[in-house]
């Protein structure tokens, strides 16, 4: 991941958010900086004496959060993470403990990281008073305090204002967790009141790229949608459908479609409230010239399983009692070659059950797709990013993987981003 140090003044004119590098001249040595992090990252949920919710699966996220983290560190701060895990409902909970995490990011550091038992509380004061320059300290699960992800701007702040007390008088934030800038919550958006602020890295390099995708972006301009329900993804493609040149379907959501068009898809995941809304995208398409590009065929499975049986089939002959759990072979082909004139490309959401060896080959041939294609490439999507490493298909074959499925697919509908913004003033 590389680390934007460019000035975040927006080509479309919005206002400057000073930088990590910023604070990095200002100089961090012996001041205590609280950084925002993104590390939720995927668990197997098998437990151990020592882990409660399993090992790690994907340290993507890890990885990504790295060069701020080192940064600071290196600079001589005295380095607070905060983070979440999971989706706790405000109080603690063993198997959402951040304790895998900070023994990962102490091996990626070379250095041990020292876990706070609470999130601000007397473990917490005590863990960061025992920060050395240069140290990094982990805060535990800052969603194991209800007030975290409060509606109540008073319960947030409440929150924020023992946050900022941690790092004390001469302290700064870095907002560093992508995956978070769409949250209103009080270690994304209402710390960022109270202390100077600072956007990261990270944040930096996903703003950049993303921009590359609303403004004067490169075309044609190519996106694949997949994953498992149109109704997440409503937003965006509106948003899509008056800037790009070829929408290509896959995934769960496809189904929708090809009812939309008048097919039966058998079993096939279909959100019947969603079709008027989906023939509403299919004749808006036509009108714009944007060309749709759904499934030809697809694999019908008798049932959803790792070893179902199934056959390929033409989209519009999909038995009653199968359901269509991938992408088949003539479609992988047509969107490849829909894919190869691209200039830009940003692929959200697998194509099939891709968690299934049997169901992953569209996702596989789409992400090949993108390795040898010579355009901008961009993968959004949680799942996306995780079926790229576990079909274990070069990161750097892409342009960019964003660490923030709902961050950027929010960015790409065009809507105000609270954690960007809290940091233009
Ligand atoms: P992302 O996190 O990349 O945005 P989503 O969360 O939207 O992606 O969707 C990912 C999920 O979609 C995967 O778990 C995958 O198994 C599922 N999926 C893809 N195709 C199908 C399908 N045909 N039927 C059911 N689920 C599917
Ligand atoms: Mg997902």
């Amino acid at each position: 991941m590389v680390t934007n140090t460019g000035s975040a003044t927006g080509e479309d004119g919005r206002p400057a958010v000073a930088t990590l590098d910023d604070l990095l001249t200002t100089g961090v040595a012996g001041r205590r900086v609280l950084v925002r992090a993104d590390l939720n990252v995927p668990l197997d949920g098998t437990p151990t004496p020592d882990l409660p919710g399993g090992r790690i699966t994907d340290d993507g996220r890890v990885r990504a959060s790295l060069p701020t983290i080192r940064a600071l560190a290196e600079a001589g701060a005295r380095v607070v993470v905060a983070a979440h895990l999971g989706r706790p409902k405000g109080t603690p909970e063993d198997r959402f403990s951040l304790a895998p995490v900070a023994s990962r990011l102490g091996e990626l550091l070379g250095a041990p990281v020292a876990l706070a038992d609470d999130v601000t509380g007397p473990s917490a004061r005590e863990t960061v008073a025992g920060l050395a320059d240069g140290q990094v300290a982990l805060l535990q699960n800052v969603r194991f305090d209800s007030r975290e992800t409060s509606k109540d701007e008073a319960e947030r702040g409440a929150l924020a204002e023992e946050l900022a007390e941690l790092v004390g008088e001469d302290g700064a934030f870095v907002s560093d967790g992508f995956g978070v800038v769409h949250r209103k919550q009080a270690s994304v958006y209402d710390v960022a009141r109270l202390l100077p602020h600072y956007a990261g890295g990270l944040v930096l390099s996903e703003l950049s790229v993303l921009r590359r995708l609303t403004t004067d972006t490169a075309r044609p301009y190519v996106v694949v949608l997949g994953g498992a329900k149109v109704s997440d993804k409503l937003g965006v493609i509106a948003n899509l459908l008056t800037r790009v040149d070829r929408l290509l379907i896959g995934g769960g959501m496809a189904y929708t479609f090809l009812k939309a068009k008048g097919y039966e898809v058998g079993q096939s995941l279909l959100q019947e409230d969603q079709l008027d809304r989906v023939r509403g995208f299919l004749a808006e398409a036509e009108e714009r010239g944007v060309e749709l590009v759904l499934p030809v065929d697809v694999l019908a499975a008798k049932e959803f399983g790792a070893d179902a049986e199934y056959q390929v089939v033409d989209a519009d002959a999909i038995p009653a009692d199968r359901q269509g759990l991938d992408i088949g072979p003539r479609t992988r082909e047509l969107f490849a070659a829909k894919l190869a004139d691209a200039a830009t490309v940003f692929w959200n959401g697998p194509t099939g059950v891709f968690e299934f060896e049997a169901f992953s080959g569209g996702t596989r041939a789409v992400a090949e797709a993108l390795v040898g294609s010579s355009a901008f490439t961009v993968v959004g999507g949680g799942d996306s990013a995780a079926a790229v490493r576990a079909l274990g298909l070069p990161e750097d074959g892409f342009s960019h993987i964003s660490t923030g499925g709902g961050a950027s697919l929010e960015f790409l509908e065009g809507k105000a981003i609270p954690g960007v913004e809290v940091l233009e003033d």
